[in-house]
């Protein structure tokens, strides 16, 4: 059959959706270490798969300890990307670089076109699918801004899943755009700390109006899981398969790429668990771990939450109330006090094991970025593209753009690639902040971490 793929160095490139990639890339067996195993936060035992089928759906479980390349895409969950729809457009960022007076070419992938407007449902999508396979009747989870939470909201009412999410207090009072939204998909949204769970119950007891944290949250749900019959728990990021899921984005801009006859110089994103940005660059690091491109890959992060600047690769929680098991991350910490800033998504104490090891491995580089600097870049891009990004995606956005002006400097023509991860059309509270100047920025005095493990 003849394709109907578009591509122009101009315009960037639309893929045929026959050309929607079949299979995930897993990249955990190309790593250039073994990770390490993920430990019982009691024995400090390496953990196996029997020991989180309990909590998670046992396919996702499986994915998660998968040493296979490749994972096929179930045909369901295929059809359902095809509805986001996917695929997304890669698009050449021109009216940005004339702006900017840059010999180099900017190109974003757009994941800000999705029904909830990010790359969320993704993974929600398919995780939705398996725990209705298996045949469960309830799904749980957290959300901080509430960008995971509407995601699998919608996931869930599409494969006819009931759910139940834990949100942040703080996010849920200042923006409750997300939570009315989680609402309208069918969802039940519990503002958290709560008086569901025996956490919940003690962080109220310190305080009534405690604010939350993700951290807290995830506590919330996964005690909920393991009290609520039939149910099972549904993780936005970080874990393995979550990541694989992603990579249907790297996988698009790979071939969009191809199309256009381009092999990018530079690829940059946000990282909050590291999920979207994994999923943006795995394709192109598989090929550059087989030294057949050399891309370099920046991973943009808070000044706020400087976990792979600052903090440690280590072994640490998942969660605040030390039930999860020790991963082994970059990670400021997690009894971590995340400060207030608008980027929601991206005040997470961990990042993502392999793309942790990746990070100390050198093969991906990272950059923080104080917010009011992020929100600049973001208002350049709403003047010249005229697309109001994400507080996450503004991260990638503001590397891109000072990778650009570098170029100005020294006359290169790089193509630099950016993963537009979500709009921030329920954020305007932010550019509002931003455009009056009250916008302040937060860095963390000192990074006070302890050490759970003291082998290797
Ligand atoms: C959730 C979210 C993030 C952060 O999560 P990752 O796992 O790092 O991708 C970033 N951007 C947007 C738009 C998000 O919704």
């Amino acid at each position: 059959m003849q394709s109907h793929s578009y591509a122009d160095k101009n315009y960037g490139a639309l893929l045929d959706p026959e050309d929607l990639p079949r299979q995930w890339y897993n990249i955990v067996p190309d790593l250039p270490e073994k990770l390490e195993p993920m430990l019982n936060p009691h024995t400090h035992e390496a953990m196996g798969s029997k020991d989180f089928e309990a909590l998670f759906p046992k396919e996702l479980v499986k994915q998660q300890f998968s040493q296979e390349s490749w994972w096929d895409i179930p045909e369901q969950v295929w059809d359902a990307y095809r509805r986001l729809p996917r695929p997304s457009p890669l698009v050449r960022a021109k009216r940005l670089e004339e702006y900017l007076k840059t010999p180099a070419k900017i190109y974003y992938k757009a994941e800000q076109f999705t029904p909830v407007g990010s790359m969320k449902p993704n993974s929600a999508l398919p995780q939705a699918f398996y725990a209705k396979k298996q045949g469960l009747s309830l799904a749980i989870s957290e959300t901080g801004a509430g960008q995971w939470g509407s995601a699998l909201a919608m996931s869930c009412s599409w494969f006819r899943l009931p759910a139940r999410i834990y949100m942040v207090r703080v996010s849920s009072r200042q923006k409750p755009g997300r939570k009315i939204l989680m609402e309208t998909y069918g969802a039940q949204v519990i503002e958290s700390p709560s008086a569901n769970t025996k956490v919940g119950k003690r962080f109220l007891t310190e305080d009534p109006n405690h604010p939350g944290s993700l951290g807290i949250a995830i506590s919330e749900a996964i005690e909920d899981t393991f009290a609520s019959q039939n149910s099972r728990y549904l993780l936005a990021s970080a874990f393995n398969y979550a990541l694989g899921h992603q990579t249907i984005i790297g996988l698009e801009t790979l071939k969009q790429f191809e199309l256009l006859d381009i092999i990018p110089d530079v690829m940059c994103g946000c990282i909050g668990g590291g999920s979207n940005y994994s999923g943006f660059i795995y394709p192109f690091v598989r090929k550059k771990l087989r030294k057949k491109i050399d891309t370099e890959f920046v991973a943009c992060e808070p000044k706020a939450v400087p976990s792979t600047t600052k903090g440690q690769f280590t072994y640490d929680y998942a969660d605040t109330a030390e039930q999860t098991p020790l991963v082994k991350m970059y990670t400021v910490g997690h009894d971590f006090a995340n400060p207030p800033i608008h980027a929601g998504g991206l005040r997470y104490h961990g990042k993502a094991p392999s793309l942790s090891l990746l990070i100390h491995k050198k093969i991906v580089k990272s950059i923080a970025y104080p917010q009011t600097k992020v929100f600049e870049a973001a208002k350049i891009f709403a003047m010249t593209e005229g697309v109001i990004t994400a507080p996450e995606s503004s991260h990638g956005l503001r590397y891109a753009i000072d990778e650009a002006l570098r170029c100005k400097k020294t006359g290169e023509k790089k193509v630099i690639a950016f993963n537009n991860c979500g709009h921030g059309l329920l954020d305007l509270s932010a550019y509002d902040e931003y455009n009056k100047g009250k916008l302040v920025d937060w860095e963390p005095k000192e990074i006070a971490l302890k050490q759970y493990v003291t082998s290797n």
